[in-house]
């Protein structure tokens, strides 16, 4: 990567900031009903957490996205939504971003009929409150609990699960908005649990359908004074459910006409069809058929509507009851004909989209594990790359030592050679040493013990020079010695005291009667010139050293 650090950090702040800041605003258009712009922002709001690699954030994207698609109904758009966002469940450690995004995954698969996986799901994430500290995520996971048992039709456990939601909601100190929801799903619920009661001709209970009513009227002040368009159709709707369910036809009737309007402002075709079915209901209920049928006619108009499974069924339920109501016997057993239609395809559609999802979750799998084996193999060339890399470094080491004494070897000779020039160095003295009768140490005490003197003797040399020196093998029983920056005149008193060294070494305690002398020949070397010409000087000079009897050091060029 050829960018710098600091540019690259200051790049992934940006981006961080961006994720956040994205999202935020995402919710907020999903709030004003933009919904495309909505999606459009969530969806990069994902992709800049994913960019920073910050997984929270993706889920969080992926949880309002699949959110947003849920509450419009586009059921497998929101499940495609989770699963891709499952990828990187595994990788994530933030409690609140799985609860969020589980929560609203378990929704969609209940509203498609997958009760088990789905609760399934949610059941996990109420098991995750317990150790998640973040009120909204927990808050989430009730909700969607309560919004679960709502579409499974479980009307009585939902207004139950969402009174409970709505606690927990008013109590952990949520956001107003929040709460506010909260207050709108319990009432929404508990108004239709009631409404089916009434619908079944069960007993209605009372006290709850004062304190609901209570509720939604209270929500809709709210609501009127932020001008939500939704929040105010909605409850106008339950409110006439709960006055119809009363008895109270007039007041229903006026409530359903203002929901009706209000749905038309917040542009929620799918609340519209449902208040408008509320609304026929009880016209039929009041004998006015034909105004009932004209308003089923109406959403028959909307095709979004009827797009919906879930809507489609309602619509042709009601065309059949009203029908019935009608007595118009032809037309009931057309519908109900359709409705049976339907609903048998809806038991394919449901089974066809448990098997999509089992599909999905299966690509998903070999996905995965396709990628953990590329993560193995790069794991396994990365792991072959460093071996290699350090039987280089050990080879390239090997090559420029002696293996025997582990002084430097000629090659090691040149490199720091070439690093002096480079450092300015203008000239060194050598001294070249060489063992005396080294031949006989070998006949005499064997190749090894001749090993451990070339072995000691390197040592001395090693200790022999100044800091900054470089002591070489040449080879054989041969040694050079280079003391940069100085001269061989300067030099003298060095090659002598090494030579003392050699001479008084402890050899004794290597073998008996074992003595070991050196001879040394000097050299100017001016590191301008051929490095092979200054030795050649050194060389005759350790010649003259042999030739005058040995253990000496000879400095004077010939
Ligand atoms: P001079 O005083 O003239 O230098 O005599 P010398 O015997 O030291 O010199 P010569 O060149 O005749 O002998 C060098 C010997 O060093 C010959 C060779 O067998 C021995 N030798 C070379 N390399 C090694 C080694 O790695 N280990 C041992 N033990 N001996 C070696
Ligand atoms: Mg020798
Ligand atoms: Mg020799």
């Amino acid at each position: 990567m050829a960018r710098r650090a600091s540019s690259e950090s200051k790049h992934d702040e940006n981006l961080a900031a961006s994720w956040q800041e994205l999202l935020d605003r995402a919710v907020h258009l999903d709030w004003e009903c933009r919904t495309g712009e909505a999606l459009d922002t969530a969806e990069a709001a994902y992709e800049a957490a994913l960019e920073t690699g910050n997984i929270a954030g993706a889920l969080r994207a992926s949880h309002r996205l699949a959110l947003i698609h849920f509450n419009k109904e586009a059921l497998a758009e929101g499940l495609k939504i989770c699963l891709r966002a499952e990828t990187w469940l595994r990788y994530c450690q933030d409690q609140a971003a799985i609860i969020s995004l589980q929560s609203v995954h378990g929704g969609i698969l209940v509203a498609l009929g997958d009760l088990e996986t789905g609760f399934a799901l949610l059941i996990d994430c109420q098991k995750r409150t317990k150790t998640c500290t973040d009120p909204l995520a927990n808050w989430r996971a009730r909700t969607a609990y309560a919004v679960a048992l709502f579409d499974s039709n479980d009307f009585d456990r939902a207004a139950e699960a969402a009174a409970d939601s709505l606690i927990y909601a008013e109590t952990s100190g949520l956001a107003k908005g929040s709460v506010l929801i909260a207050r709108s799903i319990t009432g929404r619920m508990a108004a239709r649990a009631l409404g089916e009661h009434r619908l079944a001709g069960r007993e209605v209970d009372n006290v709850l359908l004062a304190c609901t009513e209570e509720q939604l009227r209270s929500i809709l002040t709210e609501a009127e004074a932020e001008d939500l368009s939704y929040e105010i159709a909605e409850c106008h709707c339950y409110l006439g459910l709960l006055a119809w369910t009363r008895g109270e036809d007039a007041a229903a009737a006026a409530r359903y006409i203002a929901a009706i309007g209000a749905s038309r402002v917040a542009g929620d075709d799918v609340l519209l069809a449902e208040t408008s079915y509320w609304y026929a209901f009880l016209l039929a209920g009041q004998r006015s058929f034909s105004e009932a049928v004209s308003l089923l006619a109406a959403i028959e108009a909307m095709e979004p509507v009827l797009a919906v499974p879930r809507m489609k069924l309602r619509h042709f339920d009601m065309r059949f009851r009203i029908a019935e109501m009608a007595d118009d016997w032809k037309a009931a057993f057309d519908y109900h004909k359709i409705y049976h239609e339907l609903v048998v395809e809806d038991y394919q559609r449901l089974a066809s989209a448990r098997a999509h999802t089992m599909k999905l979750a299966l690509d998903l799998e070999t996905m995965r594990r396709k990628e953990d084996s590329a993560r193995l193999e790069r794991e396994r060339l990365l792991e072959e790359n460093l071996r290699l890399a350090s039987e280089q470094r050990e080879a390239v080491l090997a090559s420029r030592t002696d293996p025997l004494t582990g002084l430097g070897n000629r090659r090691e000779l040149q490199l720091r050679c070439r690093e002096w020039v480079e450092s300015g160095v203008t000239h060194a003295a050598l001294l070249l040493v060489d063992i005396d009768h080294f031949k006989r140490i070998n006949d005499i005490f064997s190749h090894s013990i001749g090993d451990i003197v070339l072995r000691q003797v390197a040592d001395l040399l090693g200790t022999a020079g100044a800091k900054g020196s470089l002591a070489i093998r040449m080879g054989g029983e041969e040694f050079l010695l280079l003391l940069p920056g100085t001269t061989a005149g300067h030099a003298f008193a060095d090659a002598e005291r090494l030579r003392l060294l050699v001479q008084n070494h402890e050899w004794s305690q290597v073998a008996s009667k074992l003595g070991v002398t050196c001879s040394i020949g000097l050299a100017d070397w001016s590191l301008a010139d051929n490095l092979e010409i200054a030795l050649q000087v050194a060389d005759a000079n350790l010649y003259v050293a042999k030739n005058a009897g040995r253990n000496r050091s000879i400095a004077t060029a010939i």
